[in-house]
């Protein structure tokens, strides 16, 4: 092997563990780092992939407080059914972890005093709201009010699910106490902030770079830096966090949005420990060929595009050692659901265990792939997601491996046909299935998902037009010679496919690989096309996905809240 292995590093976005996933959060950042991850191991690259369960932050606290548990009780409960959902949906990470470790809380403490040291952080006074109805400090989810930006009245204290503008809870306009309702009283309180600001121009000139991005993402990261990137603080007034590493700061905390980014680079040393080699992460952080991808939804672009690229900063300086920035933030926009932004508080959303509890994976995958909001804003729809497996999933890709498949295998011996000469129409079917490979790679590799998965489908069709074209089933009883060519022909572009639509449909790729008479992982094969060997046995062919009947719309949506 004279090429080279490149090494890839996905950075996904943590989940906040105080309620189950729902779809709008796989199809943004869970489901785009698996295609890739799975496509660059196939490929033969270094990669690691990880994330982990946010158990800090007020969303936990919220939820801990509504049901009267613990904060870690909520975190541990959603932690433990996120590792089923990844298991399940075959989100194949290296390393989901917490940021609850004791690694976590070690290595953030340890950049927040390098921070410290170098005058990036330092103490200062923030006005926050105050509940005078229960005597305490009211933190960023706490709040709600009237987003000074656009308006928005449901706007959070931390951030403005309508126009995804960063928020501090005095931002908002006509604030009120999530809990009681009553208006809170501004007070100074002492806390650390980091110095942004100190990083306009060097995060300008990083991003100028970035050309390649998608616009969406640059665009909206360069707007930040236009209007002036804003110091941020970084401790809170509460007792569930990873602790403050200075003495007399017990009865605070770092913030969430501080430590949580920091996950990408202590869940990288915690693999590294658990793999054997604790120097192992170096390989993915400190050699500049490392490519690093970070894979979110649009309302964290801030915090990867700024935020976490400048803690990088200074780290790196601080220390005295490189750390890789971000290569490429592909961030998702929305996918709605019957047109609105999905909402956990009023069930409109599809939870991933409940679809898990009646449908497969691989449907889902598909249809999250061909719908993924990219560029702009998609919706889910049910009735959109049943035509697409029945038209798209079962009856193009499905049924020709089903079909050929099995009449190889009753026909001929239960064995790979042993070809005839190849005309020029059986040699441009397999080279077409041989440039869907490269065709697919090449789209993933630029994390245009949605292309790749096109690229692999239109050459499916092509092979399903090749069959009926030399419909082997009259061939059978003509030319029998011919016919094995043509189910030789067939069965090559089959395996081809199913290398290319590997990444997206891990299930029932490998289910195929088997029918197609192979043992082992069909990662193992390379991303590359390798024709069948004739006379190979084939195994019994089962069908690789069910066709839904529509009427099982009607009964999803009345599942849907409105
Ligand atoms: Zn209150
Ligand atoms: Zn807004």
């Amino acid at each position: 092997m004279t090429e080279t292995r490149r090494k890839i590093f996905l950075g996904v976005a943590w989940p906040y563990a105080n309620g189950s996933l729902h779809i709008g959060q796989v199809v943004g950042a869970y489901l785009p780092p698996d295609i890739f991850a799975r496509y660059h191991r196939t490929a033969g690259n270094d990669v690691l992939m990880v994330s982990g369960s946010d158990c800090h932050g007020t969303p936990i606290t919220v939820r801990a407080e509504e049901e009267g548990v613990s904060p870690g009780e909520i975190a541990s409960r959603f932690h433990e059914e996120f590792l089923e959902s990844w298991e399940r949906l075959g989100i194949s990470f290296d390393l989901f972890t917490t940021t609850s470790t004791d690694n976590h809380a070690s290595v953030s403490q340890d950049i927040f005093l390098k921070l410290l040291e170098r005058g990036d952080i330092y103490e200062g006074t923030m006005t926050l709201p105050f509940c005078t109805v229960e005597g305490r400090y009211l933190l960023d989810r706490y709040v709600e009010g009237t987003c000074p930006h656009c308006g928005y009245e449901g706007a959070r204290g931390d951030q403005c699910d309508n126009c995804g503008r960063v928020l501090d809870p005095i931002d908002l306009v006509q604030r009120r106490c999530k809990f009681d309702g009553s208006e809170p009283e501004l007070r100074d309180s002492r806390h650390f902030f980091h110095r942004l600001s100190a990083y306009n121009d060097r995060l300008r000139d990083w991003l100028a770079g970035k050309d390649f991005w998608r616009k969406p993402v640059v665009n909206w990261a360069r707007g930040w830096i236009e209007e002036g990137l804003k110091d941020r603080a970084i401790t809170r007034d509460v007792t569930w966090g990873v602790r403050i590493p200075v003495e007399g700061w017990d009865d605070k905390r770092i913030y969430v949005w501080f430590e949580a980014v920091i996950g990408y680079l202590s869940a990288a040393i915690e693999w590294a420990d658990r793999s054997g080699d604790s120097e192992a992460w170096r390989r993915f952080w400190q050699d500049p060929e490392c490519r690093h991808f970070y894979f979110i939804g649009k309302d964290n672009i801030p915090f990867h595009t700024l935020i976490w690229p400048a803690y990088l900063m200074g780290y790196a300086d601080a220390k005295g050692e490189p750390y890789n920035l971000p290569y490429d933030v592909p961030a998702n926009q929305y996918q709605t659901i019957k047109g609105s932004k999905a909402s956990t508080s009023r069930r409109l959303a599809v939870f991933v265990p409940d679809y898990l509890s009646r449908y497969d994976p691989d449907p889902l995958r598909y249809y999250l792939t061909a719908t993924m909001p990219e560029m702009q804003d998609s919706d889910f729809t049910w009735t959109d997601y049943v035509r697409r497996n029945n038209d798209e999933l079962v009856a193009t890709w499905g049924n020709l491996a089903n079909r050929v498949l099995t009449f190889a295998y009753r026909n001929f011996d239960r064995q790979v046909p042993q070809p005839g000469e190849l005309t020029d129409e059986d040699r441009a079917m397999m080279a077409r299935a041989e440039q869907a490979i490269r065709d697919t790679g090449e789209q993933i590799e630029a994390c245009h998902f949605r292309a790749g998965l096109e690229a692999a489908m239109s050459a499916a069709r092509d092979a399903n037009r090749y069959v009926e074209d030399n419909a082997p089933w009259k061939l059978i009883k003509e030319d029998r010679e011919r016919c094995a060519t043509v189910l030789y022909t067939a069965i090559a572009a089959i395996a081809g496919l199913n290398v290319a639509l590997s990444p997206y449909l891990p299930f029932t790729c490998q289910t195929l690989h088997g029918y197609l008479g192979n043992e082992g992982p069909l990662q193992a094969v390379g991303w590359r096309f390798v024709p069948p060997q004739a006379g190979q046995p084939l195994a019994e062919a089962q069908p690789l996905f069910k066709k839904l009947d529509p009427k099982i719309v009607d009964e999803e949506e009345a599942r849907l809240g409105a």
